[in-house]
Parts: C-alpha cells; structure tokens; sequence
C-alpha cells in the first residue's frame, strides 16, 4: 500500500524520524530529571540531547523543532552548573517542552501545499484475517498511525528483528496462538512491547483476558471495533506531558516559604510565594495555581479565613488548599479544615510526605477539571470551555493570528435515521478523534454541540486554516464508519480574528459554515 519514494523523499524521511526520535529523546530525559535530583551529567545529557534535535531540525526545515530546541538550550544554558532551575525556569521549560511534544512535524512540498507527517507512530498489525487486516490498516492511516501487516508469525519476527514499532496489534487467532507468539515475543525484548489483542466471535473469559495481560497485552478488542482499536493506539502513543503544576505558597515568612518552594523546585513544581496575605487574589489571578499550600497565623488575616474567601470565588471551587502549619491542636486543625482546606500538614512536614500530597492532589483536582470542562462522548472540550480557549487565545494574541473554525456535519439526521443513533455516535466519534489526529495538540478541538466541532487554530492565518481543514475534509469523507461502506461528509465555517471580539468573532464563522452548507454541503468557506 506504499508508494516507492523518491529519493529526495526518502531523504527527508531519514530525517523527520530522526527529528522525531530526537523530540522523544529529549522529553524523556526531561522527565527523568526530577526524579534524578537534577544531577549533573543527567542535565548535560538533555543539553546534548537539544543540540542534536536543532542540528536534525535544521536539516529537516523543522522551523518550529528548530526554534524550540533552541529556546530550551537558552534556558538550559542559565541553569547555573550542579544547581537546579528556579521556578521562572521550570515554567520556561515545562512550557516548551510542552510545544515541543505536541508540535507535529509540517513539511510543505513543492506545490507549496502543507503536509502534515504524524510523528512516528509504527504499529504492527498481526491479523489472521488478512481482508480484515487491510481494512483495518486503511482506516489506521486516516488517523496518523503507520499500520505494518504481519502476515505470518515469521514475518512477525523479522520485522521486529529489523525495527520496533510503538505497538502491535495481535489476534488471539494468529499464527498457532496469537498469546504464545506474544509471550515469545516479550521475552526476546528488553522493554515490553504494548500489545492490543483482538478476538473473532465471543467475548474471551476472564482466564483468557488474565493471560493476555500477562502477555503484554493492555486491551482487548473485538476485530472489528476499529474505533476502539484506533482510539486505544491514540491514548497509548500520546507522548504529551502534564505541564508542570503551579504550587502557591502562602506565608507571612520568608524563610519557610523559601524552603518550601526549594523542595518543591527540586521535584520540577513551579512556585510563587505570596508573602502577603492580603496580595492574595491578585497573585492567583496572575499565577493561576494548580494548588495552594497555606500558612495558619499570618498577620492581617488567618489562613482559615483567607480559604474562605478564596472558596467564595467559583473558579475556586476545585482548587486544592492544604494548610501548612505549625498548629498541633487536632480541634483546631480539623476546624480549619472545615473552612475550605483539603488537607493539613504539620510543620515540620518531610519533603516526601509534602510532595506525595501535593501530587496526589493536583492529580485529583486535574481529573475533575478533566471531566467538567471534556465533553463524556468524545473526550474534547464542552461548548463552554472551547469558547473559554478562544477568549484565551484572543487575550494573548500579541501579533500572532488567531482563527476560529466551525464545523458541522452534513445531513446528519439522515445517517441517524438510517443506521440508528448508536451508529451516529460512533461518527462523532470518528470526527472528534480524526480532528485530534489531524490537528497540532495546541489548537484547542470542542464539541460545539450535538454534530457540531469548533477549533481555534493560534498561530494559523484564514488561508493556512482553509488548507489544514480541506485537507481534513477531504480525507475524513473517505473514511468508513461502522466498519461498512457509510462516508459521512461534514461542511465548514472559518474566519480569522481582525480585531474582532469574541462574538463577532463566532458569529462571522457561524455565517461562513451556512455559506458552506447553503453552496451545497462537503465544502469548507472561508469568511
Ligand atoms: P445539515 O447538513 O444541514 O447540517 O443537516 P443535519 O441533518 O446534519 O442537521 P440537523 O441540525 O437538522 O440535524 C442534526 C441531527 O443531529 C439531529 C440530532 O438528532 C442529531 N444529533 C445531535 N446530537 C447527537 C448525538 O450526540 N448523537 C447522535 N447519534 N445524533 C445526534
Ligand atoms: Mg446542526
Ligand atoms: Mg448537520
């Protein structure tokens, strides 16, 4: 199913793997960092590491791989030698590091046309059905992943002998026994391979899903639930990071808030002191903390009723506030607790007690942020919250475009009445997980409402928008759903922000998407 390249191409293919490899490269030394207490060498490796991602990026015209991996040498380079980076400076990081793992590779070819290369994303498909395989792998390619067919065990192995894949995909049926050949396969490998398997017919019993998870495997699909395979492979091979949470230390000493932000720098949190209670709101309005860690006595007002008021503020609801005091009194500890803290922690606390409970709590907090702002059917952002990144976006403009895309799905009521609402479902889906794919990890993707998609493209001008989205188009009305010959077809609204606001802003999109639908449907227009 691939074309022989040229060698140009083959070219530039050596070094956009290269420049992917190095990306990831770079990313998991970052990780590893904290955990390593920032030592010395571990810190010269990622420099090293960058250097070698801007001399591929160069070579490769990866302008944005480029421009980051010599952002993060800047930074790297004011880390002062067996120090560890202050909060401005993990910001710094975290944030490029973030743009860097989420920046898809762009290349544009001759005819000056945008292509999009996915990052490297093998998966190896060992089916014993080979139609179904193909289907399979078809459909796989839409979503940016590069399905290899394995026809035979053997073919299997020397495959694996000749490169790793990210993942495989292995029926229970292949070969003499789809989990024998997995459990050899772990066993020849240093690192586990993640393994999907898929069964034919009745759903396997618990002995059999124990023994595939044994095996490597970390899901099980039936051959035909393309959209559960696909989306599984999505979550696996998401490199993305969390960005690195902002703690707010509040306390009327410098000192202890001093030590406290060291142990939390140490473990890659970020942090802003506030050592005067009443400049409270203000700072968090600036700094936007993922947690609070709040002193008790402070003069002008206690920690106890500063978390009240804080509570008071609705965008505050889910912020963790754990109090860090020398208070021993259990009463009034628990007291305090009532009043909006989530936790207590006496001072002096270890530095692994804090951080553990730091962690867990932004963990936590981040998880119901998650599912109050994603929508439960397609994982993207609610009608609401894709609005709150548009305004978000237009605030930090400075310069660089903003454009807002609509999108809505052609005669969608009809693929309902036909098929059923279960099939319907799975189109939105498809949409929603087909605009993840497809789409830079940056550009914010919302479910605007039942059929309905909205994206804010930053850094994207109308035109470099309407050639992003006719490509999507274009590619999405060739997909199969429900695993039959149904191709759906969605329309298309865009404008680009001229000093619009926010409604104008919506509504100049909102009228580019009926121009679209009313010039016959399958068809992106631009405001
Ligand atoms: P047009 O090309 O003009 O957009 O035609 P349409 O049929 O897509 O538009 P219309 O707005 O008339 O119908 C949208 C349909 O989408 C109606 C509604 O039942 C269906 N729908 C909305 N939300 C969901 C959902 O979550 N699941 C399913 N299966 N259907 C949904
Ligand atoms: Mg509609
Ligand atoms: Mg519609």
């Amino acid at each position: 199913m691939n074309e022989p390249l040229s060698a140009a191409d083959r070219l530039r293919q050596h070094f956009s793997h290269r420049v992917i490899n190095q990306t990831r490269q770079v990313i998991d030394l970052w990780r590893q960092l904290p955990e390593r207490q920032w030592q010395n060498d571990q810190l010269n490796d990622l420099v090293l590491a960058c250097d070698k991602l801007v001399n591929f990026a160069q070579r490769f015209d990866a302008v944005r791989h480029e421009k980051l991996g010599r952002q993060l040498l800047a930074v790297l380079s004011t880390v002062p030698a067996g120090g560890t980076p202050d909060s401005p400076q993990l910001a710094r990081i975290s944030e490029i590091i973030i743009t860097l793992s989420r920046t898809a590779l762009r290349h544009t070819d001759e005819n000056g046309a945008e292509k999009l290369i996915p990052s490297k994303k093998a998966v190896y498909l060992a089916l014993s059905d080979t139609s179904h395989a193909l289907a399979i792998a078809e459909q796989m390619q839409y979503f940016g992943l590069y399905p290899e067919l394995q026809r035979t065990p053997h073919d299997l192995q020397e495959s694996l002998a000749l490169r790793h894949p990210a993942a495989a995909v292995i029926d229970l049926g292949f070969g003499d026994g789809g989990i024998a050949i997995a459990e050899a396969l772990q066993a020849s490998r240093e690192n586990v391979l993640p393994l999907i398997f898929t069964y034919q017919g009745d759903a396997p019993p618990l002995s059999v899903r124990l023994e595939t998870m044994r095996a490597g495997g970390v899901g099980l699909y039936e051959q035909s639930d393309v959209q559960g395979i696909i989306s599984h492979l999505e979550r696996l091979l998401d490199i993305t990071p969390d960005p690195a949470s902002k703690i707010l230390i509040v306390d009327d000493s410098r000192a202890q808030s001093a030590q406290t932000a060291a142990v939390l720098n140490r473990a890659g949190k970020v942090t802003q002191t506030c050592n005067d209670p009443l400049q409270v709101l203000q700072v968090m309005k600036d700094f936007m903390p993922d947690l609070v860690l709040m002193d008790m006595y402070m003069p002008g007002c206690t920690g106890v009723e500063l978390a009240r008021v804080i509570r008071q503020q609705k965008e505050y609801i889910n912020l963790p506030i754990i109090y860090l005091s020398g208070e021993e009194d259990r009463e009034r500890q628990l007291a305090a607790m009532a009043e909006g803290g989530d936790d207590f922690l006496t001072k002096p606390v270890s530095p692994a007690h804090l951080l553990t409970t730091v962690r867990t709590r932004v963990k936590r907090a981040r998880q119901l942020q998650d599912l109050i702002a994603r929508d439960s059917l397609t994982g993207l952002l609610n009608h609401t919250h894709v609005l709150g990144a548009l305004n978000q976006a237009l605030q930090r403009q400075q310069g660089t475009p903003v454009t807002f895309v609509m999108i809505d799905i052609d005669h969608f009521k009809q693929v309902n009445d036909q098929f059923g609402h279960p099939v319907g479902d799975a189109v939105i889906r498809n949409l929603a997980l087909f605009l993840r794919q497809n789409l830079r990890k940056t550009d914010p993707i919302g479910r605007y409402g039942g059929e309905e998609f909205a994206v804010v493209l930053v850094d994207a001008d109308a035109d470099q928008a309407t050639r992003i989205m006719d490509n999507i188009r274009n590619n999405f009305a060739r997909l199969n759903h429900d695993g039959s010959a149904l191709r759906v077809t969605f329309s298309c609204g865009i404008a680009q922000c001229h000093g619009h606001s926010l409604s104008e802003l919506v509504s100049a999109t909102d009228q580019a998407l009926y121009r679209a639908k009313r010039n016959g449907r399958n068809q992106v227009h631009t405001a």
